[in-house]
């Protein structure tokens, strides 16, 4: 295929140079398609290449100018583990250089080769090492190196080429925002802003921040856009689907029931209970803190669904979520025939369901995004549960307005969210609130365990878990990572445990384990055969094991205040005194000291979700897992308050003003109207 010699930011992916192939399909595997794409995914930090040090200068990530002196690999077949030990001279001095995983820099590294390496320099004992830093054997013609977090696989430096190639042969073509918006903020023009973050120049480096600010505003107003254009829309959605509440309603609930429900829940209930009696859609959004009891209220109300013969479909953002979901389902539900569809379900099982719930065969189905796909249709779909929202997108949440006709949608979230961003967030929703936890629940007893203690606190540890506490521990990584040197990882530690908890029954889970595994591994600790469960944070909303009574976090000074807060809430869900222990890492953060301790000093998850609006968010885990409300990629409703207040109000001008929109928002909107037009609004 011949190129075209110039390229747009609408141009396919396919017409860049040095795309084909394979790393064609790695990029659309990570939803890249287009240059625009592309030059979304923005460096995560950039290498200053004009003034390498020769000398350490431990604290902060330098480029470091060294000479080889001696180079050892060693495999750990078993573990799938290499670990290159390097020794350099840096000026004067020495420095152990250690490499994971990456075998290839092997041949590189003779001895009296002088290469650049990238990271922090830890002074231990009168010596100097650095872990995993980026190696470059050759420095480029570029003064400034930006680092990409890699694509599907595709290390940072082959992205960075690929960059290169566009921007080589990139023409201004479109803004997408109208002229009036481009002035009112001062923003640059859309490539000049791209080529300013990708390629800056070393004094710019610490000015990228300014162009971003535009890609996160556009961010910002497009979801704003959706959310209002739907609210819009779906106000005057009337009720197709009529409920009765009568004496068997009744005598469902009474025999499915297990627990008397707190002041709260009733509330909430009887809320439910109003909408689904009154002329419009409902359309409620659920908060109450993390265990306070949100699930039963949302079976609750599938429960009058189905007693009324209707279908239900209950969503969650996770498989180890819904099936969890899906198993406490069958204790609750009495008779109502129930289904599990998500990502993982074979195909000829996922047909099955698919035609038994055309069919009305089946009468509540809990799933994953799968239930979103294209295949699935109801006979009668009247209800549904959209559980622990802020993990799912508006267009999402819209995709399921599109599968039922008018759909009574109860949204429930997986953390308080603060009074302002919730006006923000979801005002096409009205809201319930639960506020306290079911009676007998002792508040969870908080502790920071020092870093340097930590072998004592595990020997500690290990004695309750032998006397019978449940004990989950919390580690940031999977595997170590060259841009998180400082971070633990499952793969790391896994020597560590088996050392300090040699006959105690343990298990990992990382978002990489197989789901049948996690399931089994999660049953097993519900069940007792396992004592402790060491995961990432995919554990982190909604898993509910009742008498899990202790949970550990490493580097706790990493995770943001709500993430911490749902954490934590995975003990103290049943009668048992429970207690959470934060390991800070060793080189912390003011912030994350500050995190910590406001942390340790409340449980109360509405004050932390103010509490979490107000704080600086230095040194988070940001971009591995999102820890912010709603999955934005480039922009932190937290940290970019201004912008997003300034994008809502201007949705709402842009909404009623064609004239202003432009002809990219125009077309947006158009697509949303239309996609919502399938629906039948009688
Ligand atoms: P969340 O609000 O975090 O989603 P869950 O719905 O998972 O919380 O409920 C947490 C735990 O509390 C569950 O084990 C649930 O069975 C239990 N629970 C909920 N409501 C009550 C109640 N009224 N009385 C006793 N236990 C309850
Ligand atoms: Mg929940």
């Amino acid at each position: 295929m011949t190129r075209p010699l110039r390229l747009t930011l609408h141009s396919p992916l396919t017409e860049v140079k040095g795309v084909g192939g394979t790393y064609l399909e790695m990029f659309n595997k990570a939803g890249i398609f287009t240059v625009f794409d592309l030059l979304l995914r923005f460096p995560v930090t950039y290498i200053d290449l004009s003034s390498p040090s020769i000398k350490p200068d431990s604290g902060s990530e330098r480029l470091y100018w060294v000479e080889v002196e001696s180079v050892r690999l060693n495999r750990i077949f078993h573990k799938k583990l290499s670990i290159i030990k390097c020794s350099a001279r840096l000026g004067e001095e020495i420095l152990k250089v250690t490499l994971f995983n990456r075998t290839y820099l092997f041949d590189l590294l003779k001895k009296n080769k002088q290469v650049f390496i990238f990271g922090k320099v830890e002074e231990k004992g009168g010596s100097y090492e650095i872990n995993n830093p980026l190696v470059f054997t050759q420095l480029e013609s570029a003064e400034v190196l930006p680092v990409y977090r890699p694509i599907s696989g595709l290390k940072s430096g082959r992205v960075r080429k690929i960059v290169e190639n566009v921007f080589a042969v990139l023409d201004d073509d479109f803004d997408c925002l109208p002229a009036f918006i481009l002035e009112k903020y001062a923003f640059p023009p859309i490539v000049a802003a791209l080529r300013a973050i990708h390629l800056p120049s070393a004094g710019d480096i610490q000015r990228v921040e300014t162009p971003k600010k535009r890609f996160i505003y556009t961010e910002f107003l497009l979801f704003q856009l959706e959310l209002q254009a739907i609210r819009h829309i779906f106000r005057r959605t009337r009720r197709l689907h009529h409920y009765t509440m009568g004496t068997r309603v009744q005598a469902a609930i009474k025999n499915c029931l297990p627990f008397a429900l707190t002041a709260d829940q009733i509330a909430a209930y009887e809320d439910i209970v109003h909408d689904l009696k009154g002329d419009l859609a409902m359309q409620r959004l659920l908060q109450g803190d993390v265990g306070s009891g949100k699930t039963v209220i949302a079976f609750l109300a599938l429960l009058i669904a189905r007693e009324n013969n209707f279908q239900g479909a209950f969503l969650a953002p996770t498989e180890i979520l819904v099936s969890q979901h899906y198993l406490n389902a069958q204790n609750f539900f009495k008779t109502a025939r129930l289904a599990l569809l998500t990502g993982s379900t074979p195909e000829k099982t996922r047909k099955e369901i698919q035609d038994r719930l055309a069919e009305g065969q089946i009468d509540i189905v809990f799933g994953t995004h799968a239930l979103l796909h294209e295949g699935v249709t109801f006979k009668n779909l009247s209800l549904v549960i959209i559980d622990e929202q802020h993990r799912f997108g508006v267009s999402q949440r819209a995709a399921i307005y599109y599968k039922g006709k008018n759909v009574d949608l109860l949204v429930t979230t997986a953390t308080p969210i603060p009074r302002t961003l919730l006006l923000s967030m979801y005002h096409d929703l009205s809201v319930s609130t639960i506020k306290t936890k079911p009676a007998g629940r002792l508040p969870i007893i908080t502790r920071i365990v020092d870093a340097p203690k930590r072998d004592e606190f595990y020997r500690w540890l290990k004695e309750k878990i032998i006397q019978g506490e449940k004990t989950y521990i919390i580690l940031p990584l999977v595997e170590d990572s060259e841009f998180f040197s400082n971070l633990r990882s499952l793969e790391q530690e896994e020597a560590y445990f088996q050392e300090v908890f040699p006959d105690i029954g343990w298990g990992m889970v990382s978002g990489r384990t197989p789901i049948q595994v996690k399931d089994a591994l999660i049953k097993d600790f519900s069940s007792g055969r396992l004592r402790v469960l060491i995961a990432t944070t995919v554990i982190e909303v909604g898993i509910d094991v009742g008498d899990a009574s202790r949970i550990v976090i490493e580097n706790a000074d990493r995770y943001g205040l709500a993430q911490l807060h749902q954490l934590r809430g995975r003990v103290g869900r049943g009668e048992r005194q429970s207690y959470c222990y934060l390991i800070p890492s060793e080189q912390k953060t003011e912030a994350g000291r500050q995190r910590i301790e406001s942390i340790a000093a409340t449980d109360d998850g509405f004050k932390i979700a103010e509490m979490d609006l107000q704080m600086r968010g230095g040194g988070l885990i940001t971009g591995q897992e999102q820890s912010g409300y709603f999955d934005f990629t480039i922009g932190d409703v937290k940290r970019d308050q201004a912008i997003f207040r300034a994008a809502r109000q201007d949705a709402g001008r842009l909404i009623g003003d064609q004239a202003s929109r432009g002809a990219y928002l125009d077309q947006c909107l158009e697509t949303i109207k239309k996609k919502a037009g399938q629906l039948n609004f009688s």
